[in-house]
């Protein structure tokens, strides 16, 4: 078989994947790729139109339902008598009766939970299966108590729920919306977590919070080991009752901090589960639509790419009023790019603004005619920036937004704009995935093993280039200081002092100096200086090394007359570079994150573009704010273009879209003389020349899917 008959049979054999039906033996959580979620209130029993909204689910062509059954609230005639039946419900067994509705259209069922908490007459009978201070007084949530995840409501009395749940309606699976109990912030005293906490530990419970505190630390990673046990036993119980593929799921974050912040430790629910749930339903301004497509990638590259990833997305803002379309569809569009599931998500059964209708059946239906091209694909990118949980845990303690989400996002921003496609790696994973990457980049990756140090250490022995920032290296896995940086010897750089790294960027009307024209300067040849905007200390370096940004110190601002540089130069190192490695003491990242310094921005840019070079193997050329995705199929290259140019720039929602084109593209592929685009439908003639693709894509919306 020639090149092009290879091609031709793929074509073939993926089109018949497309017509014929799903194979029965294939589960439900590799055949659901669409979900709708009709989230239903208390009053809703009264008023659920049922046939309205099979033909809802019909018209969005969702292949499966989250229904709320039990929990907090029951949407069914229970035998237990302490859970808590809908204000409404009136004897009726709604939950059932859109389950069966469900399975005779032929979606796969999750029953919605929420084991968090409890009305009053339940905490009455059990007082000892709810989270406590440290006083004996109970923990609420509004007119609700906090159940404990150490105590026998979970491991009792919801097992006998699900086992319930199962035993009359045979969900699929599922969906636990808030499982994982009280937060980082509240230590529960309760006698079963005292009990535990000893048996386990041979101590009491922490006082307090207190990072430096072994016992503390201890407690941390207790909590951590409960949730997944959690997970485990949950599943075990479902899976014995409703067989071998009826699976829990409770719902993760799409951020890390508030993974940490729940205890839920994502790289072994991740091991563990076949199928993710995330909910992460909208934008911030901070972080923009880019961050779920980041999202899907971080998640998949701790799941795999061949289990799938839903996420709930939010039709509402506020509540039960519709968001604008514009905004829904950007964060599904950029969602899909990242290789997430959609998900709608509306808030009660009546919706009176029936606008919200629109933004899924337009998506969803994209979605069917082209899934074949946005599942079981591999993402291609040169670049990976480097996260771990145990990161934000124990460098970022309680400032992680600022010590290790503004940083890494720098980065993200950074290549972003510079249509640069990247990869989150999970630092654990870096060892087996070394040989995919050409470029690492370490944004203030305070603590690491060192193992994990070794492992960089590796990677650049192998020809990777690294790039770091601020106190990569200088903390523990349990974030103790070192005496200096791990990778010391890779930066050719020395920590000041043990506490270096975990400060925030102090603001400060500062500058970096031009002291040597590298190639990491390009196109700040009409400048010797550039803003800087925090300060930096003393810094030893080894012998040569290149310092091409140093230091200048701050002064006053005001009054004009005094604006001037009172010592214009030092010799303190803004960037350090020693062969392929990169090393930034100034934090660039955190501050581009921050003030949006297109400086800034090109800095990072350059500094990844000399260190990973040719290998890149991408190029966009044209106006506008693009986010570019690269997968590939067996036989094509799929590239996922998301417009982010739009109306709302200053702050969400969006309500306009505005077409940017025409864009050159280039990338390194094998041969390829045409592209069929996804969303226009254009058929757009392709030249290559010297193992690169060149084409014209005339016009972008919203989004592009182009298919080499
Ligand atoms: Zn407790």
């Amino acid at each position: 078989m020639n090149r092009r008959e290879f091609l031709g049979a793929a074509a073939l054999a993926t089109a018949s994947v497309t017509t014929a039906p799903a194979a029965p033996n294939v589960p439900w959580y590799r055949r659901a790729l669409r979900w709708g979620q009709t989230n239903i209130t208390e009053r809703d029993p009264a008023r659920y139109d049922i046939p309205f909204w099979r033909d809802f689910w019909k018209r969005t062509a969702i292949q499966g339902v989250i229904i709320n059954a039990g929990g907090i609230v029951a949407y069914y005639p229970s035998k237990f008598p302490l859970h808590h039946r809908a204000e409404l419900l009136n004897g009726r067994d709604l939950y059932g009766e859109l389950a069966s509705a469900a399975h005779q259209d032929g979606l796969a069922v999750l029953a919605r939970m929420d084991c968090s908490r409890a009305a009053e007459d339940f905490f009455q009978a059990h007082p000892d299966w709810f989270a406590r201070h440290a006083d004996g007084s109970p923990y609420r949530a509004d007119d609700k108590y906090t159940t404990c995840v150490n105590s026998a409501y979970y491991d009792e009395y919801i097992p006998g729920i699900l086992e319930e749940i199962i035993q009359r309606s045979h969900p699929e699976g599922f969906a636990d919306n808030s499982w994982s109990g009280l937060t980082r912030n509240n230590i529960c005293y309760c006698d079963n977590c005292a009990r535990k906490f000893r048996d386990r530990a041979s101590q009491s419970l922490p006082p307090r919070k207190n990072w430096d505190d072994p016992v503390y630390r201890r407690w941390i990673q207790w909590n951590y080991a409960r949730r997944t046990e959690i997970w485990d036993h949950f599943n075990h119980v479902t899976r014995a009752a409703g067989g071998p593929e009826c699976l829990w799921l409770g719902m993760n974050s799409g951020s890390i901090t508030s993974q940490s912040n729940s205890f839920r430790d994502f790289s072994e629910i991740a091991r563990r589960s076949e199928f993710l749930l995330l909910d992460h339903q909208s934008r911030s301004d901070a972080t923009g639509f880019q961050q779920n497509g980041d999202t899907g990638k971080l998640v998949h590259g701790l799941l795999g790419w061949d289990k799938p990833i839903i996420e709930s997305m939010a039709l509402y803002q506020p509540r039960v009023a519709a968001k604008p379309t514009a905004e829904a569809q950007m964060w599904m569009v950029e969602g899909i790019a990242g290789g997430i599931g959609p998900w709608w998500h509306i808030v009660g059964a009546a919706p009176e603004d029936r606008r919200m209708f629109r933004t899924p059946e337009r998506v969803f239906q994209w979605h069917r005619a082209n899934d074949e091209y946005l599942t079981n694909r591999r993402p291609l990118a040169a670049v990976g920036i480097v996260w771990s949980q145990r990161n934000t845990d124990y460098f970022g303690r309680d400032d992680a937004a600022e010590l290790v989400e503004a940083p890494y996002r720098g980065w993200t921003q950074a290549l972003l704009r510079a249509r640069i496609p990247y990869l989150p790696v999970n630092l654990a994973d870096v060892g087996t995935r070394m040989d995919q990457f050409a470029a690492l980049i370490l944004p203030n990756l305070g603590a690491m093993e060192a193992n994990e140090a070794e492992a960089i250490r590796v990677f650049a022995s192998r020809g990777g280039a690294v790039i770091a920032t601020g106190a990569t290296s200088l903390y523990d896995e349990e974030g103790g200081a070192r005496s200096d940086f791990a990778l010391s010897d890779l930066f050719g750089a020395h920590a000041p002092s043990p506490d270096f790294g975990r400060r925030r960027p102090e603001q400060a009307h500062t500058y970096l100096r031009v002291s040597n024209r590298h190639a990491i300067l390009k196109g700040l040849e009409d400048t010797d200086i550039i803003p800087f905007g925090s300060t930096l200390a003393e810094m030893r370096i080894d012998p040569g090394v290149t310092v091409p940004l140093t230091y200048v110190p701050p002064f006053p601002v005001f009054p004009p007359e005094s604006a001037w540089m009172r010592t214009p130069k030092t010799e303190i190192p803004g960037v350090i570079l020693k062969g392929r490695t990169a090393y930034l003491p100034a934090p660039i990242d955190a501050l581009y994150a921050h003030s949006n310094l297109p400086d800034h921005g090109n800095l990072l840019a350059n500094l990844v573009r000399w260190a990973a070079g040719d290998r890149i193997g991408f190029e966009l050329q044209g106006t506008g704010l693009i986010d570019c995705h690269v997968y590939t199929q067996p036989g094509r290259t799929i590239v996922h273009l998301v417009n982010l140019t739009n109306e709302a720039a200053w702050r969400g929602p969006m309500d306009e879209f505005i077409p940017v084109g025409p864009l050159t593209m280039r990338l390194r592929t094998a041969a390829a003389r045409s592209a069929t685009c996804l969303v226009s439908g254009a058929k757009l003639p392709v030249i290559v020349k010297q193992g690169w693709a060149t084409l014209e894509i005339p016009r972008v919306v919203d989004h592009e899917v182009v298919i080499l």
